[in-house]
C-alpha cells in the first residue's frame, strides 16, 4: 500500500525521519492506508510554513477567502461517498452513519465561509467619556489570530476537523492540523479539497503522527496564537498546562444524562435513547450515558427501551445492514466490556448486551446503577447506558449534576415548569427538552461547562474565538 503523504507548506511530504505508520480497520485489522509519522523536524517545518501562510492569508480579502472555501465545500460534496468509505475503513463507523457525517461536511464549510465574511466591529461612543468632546472617533476591528493549532479526536474524523479548520481559514488564519493518529486519512482527504480549491500553499498543514510524540512541542510553540482542541479531558488538561499565553478552546469529555419524568412520552424517550446511546457505538461526546428515570416509570421505560436496543444490528461496518459499528480498537472495546462487568460486580443488572467480539461490544442496558459509581460518573465512551432512579425533580437534577463533566443533558417531560427548572439548574453547555443530548446542528454554539471544556464551537462562535478584537481611536485633537 502506498503512503498517503502529509501536507506541509503546500507540499505532500514524507516524515523527515522517513518513519511511516499503517492505519488499520478496527473491524478486521486489515491495513487501509499508510501515513508518515511526523517528528520534531516536521513540526518545525509546518509551523515555519504557517508563519508565512498567516501573512499571505490575512492579506487576502474576506470575499476571496470565502470563494476558496465555497469551492472546497463543493469538492467535499462531490467526494462525499468516497470520504464516507474512508471514515468507515479507518474508524469502524457503520457506513450509514459515515454517509451522514460526510454529507454534513460541505455545509459545515459553507457555514464557516459565510461567518468569515461577517467580521463586524463596534462603534464606540467616546463622547460619553467625561472630558472628551466630539473630536474623537473609536471603533473595534477583528483580525485573525495568526496561526491556529487544531488537534482533533477519532470519533468524527470529518466533522470535528472541519469545525476547526473551516472557521480558522474563513477568519484568515493559517492552520496546523494534528488529526487523531487512528483517523488521519479522512483529514488528508479533506485537506486535498482545500488545496484543490486554491488555498495558498503555506496556509494549511496536516501533520500525521502521535500527540504523545509531537503534542507538547506543537502546543508550547510561541508562534501558535490559538489552540483549538477536541479530545479527552486528560489531554486537554495537559495542553492547558503546556500552552503558555495563548487563546485556548477545549472540547472535552462527558458523561451525559437524560432525565425521564412520569409525564414523559415513553415511546419518544425510548426511541431517542435507543438512538442517542448507541450512535457511533457510543463514542460521541454527547452520547447518552446516564438515564435517570422517575421511579414510577422506570419499569415501563425499560420495557419500551429493551426491544429497541436488541434490534440494533452489529457487524461489518461497510455493510448497509449494520446499524452499529465497532469501537476504535479492540483495546477500547475490552475497556468498555470491563467497565460493564465492574458495574455488574458492584450490584448493577446488565439487562442486555455487554459481550465483546474483537472491537465490537454488544449494545448494553445496565439497570440499578449506583449514581456515585465510576460507571455513572466517569466517561464510558462505549455502547451502554446506565439506568438509575430518582424520586422527584430535585433528586433527578442533583444526579444529573453529580459528575465532574457538564457537556449536555436531555429531559423528557410534559411539565413546562419542571422543564424550565431543569434548563436553569442543570450545569451543562447544552440542554435538550424532549430529546437526548445527542443532537447537534452544526450552526449552533456548542461546548461544555466544568471538566467538559472551555469555549464554544459552531462556526459563528469559532470564528469569534479565532479572531482578535482591536480597539482603534482616531484623535481629532491630541488630548
Ligand atoms: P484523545 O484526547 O486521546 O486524543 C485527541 C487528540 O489529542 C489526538 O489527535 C491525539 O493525538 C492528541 N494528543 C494526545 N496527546 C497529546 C498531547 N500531549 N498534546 C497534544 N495533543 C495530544 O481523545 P480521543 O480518544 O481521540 O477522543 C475521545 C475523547 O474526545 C473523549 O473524551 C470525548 O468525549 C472527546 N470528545 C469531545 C468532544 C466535545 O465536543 N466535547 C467531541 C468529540 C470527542
Amino acid at each position: 500500500m502506498s503512503v498517503t503523504r502529509m501536507l506541509i507548506g503546500g507540499e505532500w511530504r514524507d516524515a523527515g525521519s522517513g518513519r511511516t505508520e499503517d492505519i488499520t480497520s478496527p473491524y478486521d485489522g486489515s491495513v487501509v492506508g499508510t501515513v508518515p509519522r511526523a517528528g520534531q523536524d516536521d513540526v518545525e517545518a509546518a509551523i515555519t510554513a504557517a508563519e508565512a501562510g498567516a501573512v499571505t492569508w490575512r492579506r487576502t480579502p474576506a470575499h476571496e477567502r470565502m470563494r476558496i472555501l465555497l469551492r472546497a465545500a463543493r469538492s467535499v460534496d462531490e467526494r462525499a461517498a468516497e470520504i464516507a468509505k474512508t471514515i468507515t475503513a479507518e474508524n469502524g463507523k457503520a457506513i450509514a452513519e459515515a454517509t451522514v457525517e460526510a454529507g454534513r461536511a460541505g455545509e459545515t464549510i459553507r457555514l464557516a465561509a459565510f461567518e468569515g465574511a461577517q467580521l463586524y466591529g463596534d462603534s464606540l461612543p467616546l463622547d460619553a467619556h467625561p472630558g472628551t468632546g466630539l473630536d474623537k472617533v473609536g471603533f473595534t476591528v477583528r483580525q485573525p489570530c495568526g496561526i491556529v493549532l487544531a488537534i482533533t479526536p477519532f470519533n468524527y474524523p470529518a466533522l470535528l476537523v472541519l469545525h476547526k479548520v473551516a472557521p480558522a481559514l474563513a477568519a484568515g488564519n493559517a492552520v496546523v492540523l494534528k488529526p487523531a493518529e487512528t483517523t488521519p486519512l479522512t483529514a488528508l482527504a479533506l485537506a486535498a479539497c482545500f488545496i484543490g480549491a486554491g488555498l495558498p500553499g503555506n496556509v494549511l498543514s496536516v501533520l500525521t503522527g502521535h500527540g504523545s510524540e509531537i503534542g507538547d512541542q506543537l502546543v508550547s510553540d510561541p508562534r501558535i496564537r490559538k489552540i483549538s482542541f477536541t479530545g479527552s479531558t486528560q489531554v486537554g488538561d495537559r495542553i492547558a498546562r503546556h500552552a503558555g499565553v495563548k487563546k485556548i478552546s477545549l472540547e472535552l469529555g462527558a458523561s451525559c444524562a437524560v432525565i425521564i419524568m412520569p409525564d414523559a412520552d415513553l415511546g419518544l424517550a425510548s426511541d431517542a435513547v435507543a438512538a442517542g446511546g448507541y450512535a457511533n457505538a457510543g463514542q460521541v461526546c454527547n452520547s447518552v450515558q446516564r438515564i435517570i428515570t422517575h421511579h414510577a416509570v422506570n419499569a415501563d421505560f425499560l420495557d419500551a427501551l429493551l426491544p429497541k436496543v436488541k434490534a440494533i444490528r452489529t457487524g461489518d461496518p461497510s455493510s448497509h445492514d449494520t446499524t452499529m459499528g465497532t469501537l476504535i480498537t479492540a483495546g477500547e472495546a475490552a475497556r468498555v466490556q470491563q467497565s460493564i462487568s465492574a458495574a455488574a460486580a458492584g450490584g448493577a443488572k446488565v439487562l442486555v448486551g455487554g459481550e465483546r467480539e474483537g472491537s465490537v461490544v454488544a449494545p448494553a442496558v445496565v439497570a440499578d446503577v449506583d449514581p456515585s459509581s465510576p460507571f455513572s460518573r466517569q466517561e464510558l465512551f462505549g455502547p451502554a447506558v446506565a439506568v438509575s432512579t430518582a424520586k422527584n425533580w430535585e433528586g433527578a437534577i442533583a444526579q444529573a449534576n453529580d459528575t465532574s463533566y457538564g457537556l449536555s443533558a436531555g429531559v423528557f417531560t410534559s411539565d413546562v415548569a419542571g422543564a424550565v427548572r431543569a434548563i436553569r439548574e442543570i450545569d451543562c453547555g447544552n440542554v435538550h427538552i424532549n430529546w437526548t443530548p445527542l443532537w447537534r446542528a452544526d450552526l449552533m454554539p456548542y461546548g461544555g461547562l466544568k471538566a467538559s471544556g472551555i469555549g464554544k464551537e459552531g462556526p459563528r462562535r469559532a470564528v469569534s474565538e479565532m479572531t482578535e478584537e482591536k480597539t482603534i481611536v482616531l484623535h481629532g485633537r491630541p488630548w
